[in-house]
């Protein structure tokens, strides 16, 4: 059997478990998907743990994403990105990978939006705002990240060639000129609140929300009711979950079954 699995502090709720575990089970791999609540001083024996006792693959989240780079040799994205998302040990050393970034692209190739030459808003400079504004950016799109505390957004456009930072008060400028506008904020976790002004969103504009829970969010509610289109942050985690399943694997991924695992899960 193989055995593959999330590594974070705190996992015991995460979604990756009965998204990996249906897809397993749809294409008929004899596998399981463990979570691993790791101690945070003891991070570079986890993995060194895990690499010994032949775990395959590990998805890895808050708080080792940064930690993850040091015990993997990361590819070019997850340098770039300076996180790791997924580990895979089947190379030597493991490889690490951040399918953070082109997860959340493949959702917008999922729906059909084009990220080439596209104006996009990337609202945040945390982990998710990176993955993002450098996923935009590869995709073509010209990429301006907006943040609260402004010096952290200036900090992730300088690393993003031709990226433009701003802080909060520039947003409902930036959202009257842009194509897609992305919340990488915690801002509508648990909560009915939105980091963008429900009069700056338009039609012919797409919303993109890293929050899932809710799936609905104030920011994807205000954008739909201006009739933008929307994709929720489901999108993102199914496919840096699916571009795992497919390293580790070397099989397709069935993208449906994983969504509704995922999707079911969400609506428990
Ligand atoms: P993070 O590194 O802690 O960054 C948090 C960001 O939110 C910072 O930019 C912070 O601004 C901003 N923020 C927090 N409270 C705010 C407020 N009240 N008003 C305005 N801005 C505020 O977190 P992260 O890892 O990037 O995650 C961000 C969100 O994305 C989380 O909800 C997470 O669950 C989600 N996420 C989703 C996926 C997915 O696959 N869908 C993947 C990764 C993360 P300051 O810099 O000013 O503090």
């Amino acid at each position: 059997m193989d055995v593959y699995g999330i590594i974070g502090n705190p996992v015991e709720h995460s979604l990756s478990p009965p998204m990996h575990e249906a897809a397993f089970e749809e294409r008929g791999i004899d596998a399981a998907f463990v979570t691993f609540e790791a101690d945070p001083d003891r991070i570079g024996e986890a993995f060194a743990g895990a690499e010994a006792l032949g775990v395959d693959g590990l998805t890895v989240t808050l708080p080792f994403k940064g930690d993850a780079l040091e015990f993997s040799e990361p590819d070019d994205r997850a340098r770039r990105v300076g996180a790791v998302n997924t580990v895979d040990f089947a190379t030597d050393p493991p490889t690490g990978h951040n399918y953070d970034l082109s997860g959340a692209v493949r959702a917008f190739d999922h729906h059909d939006v084009s990220l080439d030459g596209a104006r996009t808003v990337v609202v945040g400079a945390g982990g998710a705002a990176r993955a993002l504004a450098f996923g935009f950016e590869e995709a073509g799109a010209e990429v301006a990240v907006a943040n609260r505390t402004e010096s952290k957004a200036h900090a992730l456009a300088d690393d993003v060639p031709g990226a433009s930072g701003h802080g909060l008060d520039d947003l409902p400028d930036l959202m009257a000129d842009a194509d897609v506008v992305a919340n990488a904020t915690s801002v509508g976790l648990e909560s009915d609140e939105s980091v963008a002004p429900a009069d700056a969103w338009h039609a012919d504009q797409v919303a993109f929300d890293a929050v899932y829970t809710p799936l609905e969010t104030r920011f994807l509610r205000d954008a739909a009711d201006a009739g933008a289109e929307t994709i929720d942050g489901a999108w993102m985690l199914l496919f840096q979950g699916v571009e795992a399943f497919e390293t580790w694997t070397g099989v397709d991924a069935p993208v449906e079954a994983m969504d509704d695992a995922l999707r079911e899960r969400l609506a428990e």
